[in-house]
Parts: C-alpha cells; sequence; structure tokens
C-alpha cells in the first residue's frame, strides 16, 4: 500500500487495507446497507462502487456485482491454499476483498466481496 495514505487509517482500518485483512462477517457497517449514493475508498477517498452494483447476497459482506471502471486492480492470491483474486484500490493500493465469478447471484455472474471498513459511502442527497 501507498506510505502516504496509511497514516489516515486507525488500527482496525489498517488491519484490513495494510495487511490485507478480513472484518467478520456479518459486522461491517454496510453489509445490510441500501442508501443510493457511491462508495469511496476509506483510505485515498477514490469513488470505487455505485449503489446501483451493490445486492443482498447473504455472504456477510458487503457485495456488488460491478466496479466503477479503472478504479480496482486484480491480483492473484494464493493465500490459505485457495486461489482467489484480491482486489486493491487502483489509487492507494489499500486492500478492498475479493471477486469471485459464476456464483450466479446476478446477471453480471459477478460478486465484489468487500470489507465494510475499506470503505466509505457517500450518499447523493445532499
Ligand atoms: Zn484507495
Amino acid at each position: 500500500m501507498k506510505e502516504k495514505y496509511i497514516r489516515h487509517l486507525d488500527e482496525d482500518e489498517r488491519s484490513i487495507l495494510l495487511d490485507g485483512g478480513t472484518e467478520a462477517l456479518f459486522t461491517g457497517k454496510y453489509n445490510d446497507f441500501y442508501l443510493s449514493g457511491v462508495y469511496v475508498c476509506k483510505s485515498c477517498d477514490s469513488p470505487l462502487f455505485y449503489s446501483k452494483s451493490k445486492f443482498k447476497s447473504g455472504c456477510g459482506w458487503p457485495s456488488f456485482d460491478d466496479v466503477i471502471d479503472g478504479a480496482i486492480i486484480k491480483k492473484r492470491d494464493l493465500s490459505f491454499g485457495r486461489i482467489r483474486t484480491e482486489v486493491i484500490c487502483g489509487t492507494c493500493e489499500g486492500h478492498l476483498g475479493h471477486v469471485f465469478e459464476g456464483e450466479n447471484y446476478t446477471e453480471k455472474n459477478t460478486r465484489y466481496c468487500v470489507n465494510s471498513l475499506s470503505l466509505k459511502f457517500i450518499s447523493k442527497e445532499k
């Protein structure tokens, strides 16, 4: 993760964005949250996901089936003996979560599984 963004984060946010951790399922503040707006990166404020891409997956973390063009970088993650695709912020390179395909949750058949602690919600109605 890029150095200049780290200092703004608290301890919990660092454990996710910097160290690639995962918040406990069903605990994140955006897990069951469906207002209209945009989700930006917690550390660098880059827009990442629109609320229209958010869907109820029941997996315990905020789930999106699409991402704002060019906002994220995908990386292969071989931890825990599994092959997964990690998603990180394209600007600050903070850890966001993982992306899964082929689960048939939505027409796009993609689930970005993201930690609430990696996100900040900005409401459309200001
Ligand atoms: Zn970022």
